[in-house]
């Protein structure tokens, strides 16, 4: 199974590079979770295609709603829509490893034209204009305290006289900007005054 974040109504690009170079062992069978804040769009499309490239037997696509955390654009829910939302994922993630156990395939969901569109051609231009690391900035209110750099899941953050420093290899995950303990990041103008979203503990 393989479990990961939307991004632009599809698989990031960094999980699906992964998949693609990765030598999987044991069963050919593969369930993709994607958790997002919204909707999955036709990522199952471009899941199954994937499949198909590297001899695995596609078993379905399902998302898992989570809180928003893109806070580069958006405000992020209040503590008690996170909650909410959370327990709804919980129920979801048990009803689908249900039918993993079981080896049943996740169901199809229907995909709309706009769902077509937003994982296909909007999907493209958005990696191509937004998905860059140039917007973000960290403000006097830095502690120095090294916790963005250790949160890069792509290792793009170093530490330098005590302040970030981004190094051009970012998927937008939000980790830096959500994580930082003193809200001392933004991303341009473009997050100031929205709620952070971060919940793995240190
Ligand atoms: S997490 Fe925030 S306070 Fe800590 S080093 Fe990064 S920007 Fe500075
Ligand atoms: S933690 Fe920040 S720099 Fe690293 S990938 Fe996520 S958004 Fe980009």
């Amino acid at each position: 199974m393989v479990v990961a974040p939307t991004y632009a109504w599809q698989m990031p690009k960094v999980v699906e590079r992964w998949i693609r170079e990765t030598e999987f062992e044991g069963t050919k069978d593969i369930y993709i979770v994607l958790t997002c804040g919204g909707s999955v769009g036709n990522a199952a499309a471009y899941a199954k295609k994937l499949c198909a490239e590297k001899g695995l037997h596609f078993s379905g696509l399902a998302l898992v709603a989570m809180p928003n955390n893109y806070v580069a654009l958006s405000n992020t829910p209040d503590k008690a829509e996170c909650a909410a939302i959370l327990e709804k994922a919980g129920e979801r993630i048990v009803s689908l490893a249900a039918l993993i156990q079981k080896g049943e395939p996740f169901p199809e969901a229907a995909i709309s034209f706009k769902d077509r569109m937003n994982s296909g051609p909007v999907n493209g231009l958005f990696y191509a204009l937004f998905v860059h690391d140039k917007g973000f900035a960290a403000s006097e209110a830095c502690v120095s305290c090294g916790k963005c750099a250790q949160r890069c899941p792509l290792n793009n953050i170093r530490i330098s006289d005590g302040k970030p420093v981004w190094n051009g290899n970012c998927t937008h995950c939000m980790a830096c900007i959500g994580g930082c303990p003193t809200e001392a990041i933004e991303y341009k103008s473009a997050s100031k005054g929205n709620r952070r979203y971060y919940i793995m503990k240190d």
